[in-house]
This record gives C-alpha cells, structure tokens and sequence, in this order.
C-alpha cells in the first residue's frame, strides 16, 4: 500500500501540495485529474522521492520513505514510473532498452534479463519487435516499449504521469489497452491523465486536483456524473 499523510511541498514561495492524505491499496488503480499546475505531477513524483517533500509522511509497504536510513534506492527500484515522453535510449535496441538495467540494478544476468525482456516484450504485443530502435517505432509502440521496460524491474505499483498526452490519437487506445490488461493482473496504479473515459472503465478510484489539495474523490463513474464540488464540476464541464 501507498500511505500519504499531510503531504506539503513547496517550490520557493509556491506552495504546490497542501496538505494531501491519501491511501492506495494493494491491486488500486487511482486515477489523478485537476487542471494544470494543481500539483499532479509534483504529488506522483513525491511517492518515489524524485521530488522531496516539504512536509508530511509517505509509507510504502510500511516504510517510510522519507527516513534518511532508509535506502531509498530499494524502494524506488520497486514502483516503476512511466511519463508522457518515453525516454527510451535511442542508441540501443528495443530489447538492449529492456534489458540494462535489469542487468546494472537487478544484477541479472544476460541470458536471464533478455528472457523478461521477451516476456514483457509479448505482454505488451510488441515480442516481435526486440531488434528494432525506438525511432522505427510508432509513439504509441514505444509507449508500450517504456512501459515493458518498467515491467522488467518486477515493479509492485506503477505510477503513470499522462503518458498518452504525447501521442496521436489513434495510438493513445493500445497503450490504455495494456494498462487496462495490467490493472486486471491486480498492479497497485497511480495515474495522472485526461482520458476520463479510462478512468470511469479502469479506475477504482478517480481524485481530483485543484491548488495543491484534493478537492474530491470517490468511485470515477459517481464523480463523473455527478461532481458535488463546484471547482470539479467547472473543470470537468470543460473536458467531457
Ligand atoms: P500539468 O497538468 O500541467 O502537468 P500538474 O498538475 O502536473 O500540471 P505540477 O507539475 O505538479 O502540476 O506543478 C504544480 C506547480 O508546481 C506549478 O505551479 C509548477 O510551476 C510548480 N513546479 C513544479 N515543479 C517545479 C520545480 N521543479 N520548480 C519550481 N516550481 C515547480
Ligand atoms: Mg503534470
């Protein structure tokens, strides 16, 4: 489970999270909405300590991340994270990009991290594609690719930061396809997004964002239908 308790972070003078509580089970899939700059972003990158928080407490799996004893490069090795740019290595092939850190992290070896590779590879339906380069592929292909590439690490949650906003739309469905598989197999999600029909079908939960605090959250078709707070219904007036 993600435990957040009191969450704050500020940049400066600009306090971006304002105090956030939230918990996420084991097998959850939350998906985060809210206009930009409400602190989406900021809040997914504080669960693996990419950013540090202000203030507040984050357990995963009971530890607390934000102890200075704790190692918090064990931690992070176990949620995987996946953004709107897919940051793939250009220079290596598809299976080479699955398989390095596994082999420089994970300590496995070749034969061993090319076998997950594969395996993630046909999960995302992309097994025969291990010898292309990231350019030869469609957005949505290498979408798919970042999101094996996290798989292969054994992750226990996944945290997903918009990452179909880059692609053209006919390729956003086969990426939300194989999120939707994952979430069926039972991985813990976090996922920013503005796909509100991904959220109302895949997602137990949806929260929305504004200014840095939670201003609603419940079951996505019930918010969906009928938002209660006034900033939830201005904001999902504007994209439904
Ligand atoms: P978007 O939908 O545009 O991605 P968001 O909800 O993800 O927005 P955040 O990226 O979390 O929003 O940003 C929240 C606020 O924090 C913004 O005002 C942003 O300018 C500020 N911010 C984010 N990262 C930094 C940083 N590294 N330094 C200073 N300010 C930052
Ligand atoms: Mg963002």
């Amino acid at each position: 489970a993600i435990e957040i308790h009191q969450l704050r972070k500020s940049f400066g003078d600009n306090e971006v999270l304002r105090g956030i509580d939230l918990t996420i089970r084991p097998g959850e899939v939350v998906c985060v909405v809210g206009p930009s700059g409400s602190g989406k972003s900021t809040l997914l990158r504080s669960v693996n300590v990419l950013e540090e928080p202000t203030d507040g407490r984050i357990l995963i799996e009971g530890v607390d991340v934000l102890d200075p004893d704790v190692d918090i490069d064990r931690v992070r090795a176990r949620i995987g994270m996946v953004f709107q740019q897919f940051n793939l290595f250009p220079h290596m092939s598809v299976l080479r990009n699955l398989t390095i850190a596994q082999e420089k992290v994970l300590r496995r070896k070749g034969a061993e991290a090319k076998q997950v590779a594969q395996q993630m590879l046909d999960r995302v339906g992309l097994g025969d594609r291990g010898t292309a380069y990231p350019a030869h592929l469609s957005g949505g292909q290498q979408q798919r690719v970042a999101i094996a590439r996290s798989l292969c690490m054994n992750p226990d949650m996944m945290l997903f930061d918009e990452p179909t906003s880059a692609l053209d739309p006919e390729l956003v469905g086969e990426v939300l396809q194989v999120m939707q598989d994952l979430a069926r197999e039972g991985m813990t999600m976090m996922v920013v997004t503005h796909e509100m029909g991904f959220a109302r079908e895949v997602g137990d939960r949806l929260i929305f964002m504004d200014g840095g605090v939670i201003v609603e959250e419940g079951v996505p078709a019930e918010v969906l239908a009928n938002p209660r707070q006034e900033r939830t219904q201005a904001f999902l007036s504007k994209v439904l």
